[in-house]
């Protein structure tokens, strides 16, 4: 399947650059920054690329070991095979990268790339966020909402590590504190992408909802009582027109009444 879909991908682009240049050859995609200054070496699952003579070139090895060891951990808790190795950017500074990556986040997936950047000094506690995105994208699907695939870059990337209890995390004690609140989202709510960026976009809100931390306790609880595999196939097949349906397929109950159960869940956490 990951092969295929690459194959997919590479030609549809390769058609869409094709027409919109008006040359007749398929043309992959470069992947790079902005510039050419980068050193490169390989891990076990990553092409590293970093800036030479910089603190990440005198920390390599560890790096390396260090991303390679939370790969095993992502393909390991959700269960797939991910065959080729993650293009890695790391800058060596925070404004390194925002003006290299011509972006005011910290650090981000490009999953069609199979590229995941950031710099030196959170790359190690990002990388492994940003990993889940690209590894999910070849083996599970193309996820539809940002609630679905943050929540699960958020649970498997940052928190559900090592213990594989969905049910066990710390992200349903924020789940349990946003309730009681009152800023636990709706599932409608949350399956909104606008309303999901906007509040994610704002420092003020993202720190008053924390929709990561909430979508993972809801990908986290619905995971824990039903499974990888029934989530895999929600994640991969459901977008805005049919996630409800899907749901009822998938669970055999309404996404509302699932819903409830999360609340009580959170309740008593
Ligand atoms: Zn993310």
């Amino acid at each position: 399947m990951q092969r295929q879909k690459r194959c997919f991908f590479l030609f549809a682009l390769g058609l869409a650059l094709t027409l919109s240049c008006g040359v007749d050859q398929v043309l992959v995609p470069e992947i790079g920054g902005v510039d050419d200054n980068w050193e490169l070496t390989e891990s076990k699952h990553y092409y590293l690329y970093y800036r030479p003579q910089s603190e990440t070139a005198e920390e390599i090895k560890y790096i390396q070991g260090n991303l390679d060891y939370q790969f095993r951990d992502i393909v390991k808790t959700l269960n797939v095979t991910y065959e080729n190795k993650i293009s890695c950017y790391i800058y060596s500074s925070r404004e390194d990268f925002q003006k290299g990556e011509d972006t005011r986040s910290t650090a981000h997936a490009f999953p069609e790339l199979e590229k995941i950047s950031g710099y030196h000094h959170q790359i190690r506690s990002s990388a492994k966020h940003e990993s889940v995105h690209v590894i999910a994208y070849w083996t599970i699907g193309t996820c539809k909402f940002r609630f679905l695939s943050e929540g699960l870059a958020r649970g498997v990337g940052d928190y559900f590590y090592p213990s594989l209890n969905w049910r066990n995390s710390v992200v349903h004690v924020c789940g349990r504190e946003l309730l009681a609140d009152g800023k636990l989202l709706t599932i409608s709510q949350l399956a909104d992408n606008a309303f999901f960026k906007t509040l994610y976009g704002s420092e003020e809100l993202r720190a008053a909802f924390r929709p990561y931390d909430q979508s993972a306790s809801f990908v986290g609880f619905l995971i824990g009582q039903h499974g990888l595999d029934r989530f895999k196939s929600f994640y991969a097949k459901a977008n805005r027109n049919n996630y409800q349906d899907i749901f009822s397929c998938t669970y055999g109950k309404s996404i509302e009444d699932f819903e409830a159960e999360w609340h009580e869940f959170l309740r008593t956490y």
